[in-house]
């Protein structure tokens, strides 16, 4: 179930703090930051593809295996930056961290030697400095936001010419906004977090719950019993269950979703609601049920790996999906 990566290093976190631009707000100005990511295989030119570390993000991944978007875009949406995966993060022990990046989705971060890599890295972290690395990130947030930021600091942020032409007098700025976007998580929620506290782990998943994955009609995933709206995705701590996934969902689609149109396909339409998963004309059940099973068992042995998810069971359901085309069944 474990699959060997194109290349494997053990890793320390970098950042570069960049001052990115002023924002000429009327009561008073200030200047916008971000942390540059620096990562083995990390590509040279994440500054000018606007693309920083999740400061939240990389705080959660200390505390919780999973799926994180710890590289982003400096808005926060990462589909902006061509950032189309997530990290998987795996804690398989209690002293090490593991990040496995997919090469493909994930390329504008990565060194471009990796563009032609169908695969994964894996990054490999001593916890204690995995954990180190990151409060000295949230220690430079809290002191930049509490600092005035000098006109040198941010000679490269856009708009210093029109500051200087516009504000002579002024010398320095308040840097006010950090991770701005839809994840709301903005500077004052850093500075209030406490640098030193103990950082507490947590499972993936609480002990006791069942976990099915099927074509619930238009979901994938049942937690106990309940359908669950969220991506699948944030439960993958190894490279190995995006694989699996991939390998599955290849086989079905929503019909409005890949344009299927329903005048050149068999499909009974009014059995299945628009939104329903619909299995593609040129795909068997029975592959795509082996499919499913197949990242059930992935599944299973990442929760059991270390302490991500003890006492969690994963199970595949064998549903019956629309079909486009009696012919999936043979
Ligand atoms: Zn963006």
């Amino acid at each position: 179930l474990m699959i060997e990566p194109f290349s494997e290093l053990p890793a320390r976190l970098g950042w570069r703090k960049n001052f990115t631009q002023i924002i000429f707000d009327p009561d008073q100005p200030y200047v916008e930051f971000s942390l540059t990511p620096e990562f083995p295989w990390c590509s040279e030119k994440l500054a000018e593809r606007g693309i920083v570390w999740s400061l939240r993000d990389l705080l959660a991944s200390v505390c919780c295996p999973g799926a994180y978007q710890i590289v982003t875009c400096k808005c926060g949406y990462a589909p902006d930056a061509y950032l189309e995966e997530r990290i998987c993060v795996s804690h398989p022990d209690s002293g090490s961290v593991v990040w496995e990046i997919d090469t493909k989705g994930l390329a504008p971060a990565l060194d471009d030697a990796l563009e032609v890599i169908e695969g994964f890295i894996r990054l490999r972290f001593v916890r204690d400095e995995y954990e180190a690395d990151i409060r000295a990130m949230l220690c430079e947030v809290q002191e930049t936001a509490r600092t005035q930021v000098s006109l040198a600091q941010m000679a490269s942020a856009h708009g210093i010419e029109y500051l200087q032409a516009e504000y002579p007098e002024c010398l320095s700025l308040p840097a006010e906004v950090f991770e701005p976007g839809e994840r709301g998580c903005d500077l004052e929620d850093f500075v209030t977090m406490d640098c030193d506290g103990p950082c507490g782990r947590v499972a993936l998943l609480r002990a006791g719950t069942l976990l099915e994955i099927s074509l619930f009609d238009d979901e994938l995933v049942c937690l106990n019993g309940k359908v669950d709206r969220g991506w699948i995705g944030r439960w993958f701590t190894r490279w190995s269950a995006l694989a699996a996934y991939r390998a599955w969902v290849c086989h079905f689609s929503r019909p409005f979703g890949l344009g299927f149109d329903v005048r050149y396909v068999r499909l009974d339409i009014e059995e299945a609601g628009q939104n329903s998963f619909v299995l593609l004309p040129e795909k068997s059940l029975a592959a795509c049920h082996t499919a499913g099973e197949h990242l059930a068992a992935v599944l299973q042995a990442q929760f059991d790996e270390g302490d991500t998810a003890p006492g969690v069971t994963v199970r595949y359901v064998r549903c019956i999906p629309p079909m486009a085309g009696k012919e999936n069944l043979a």
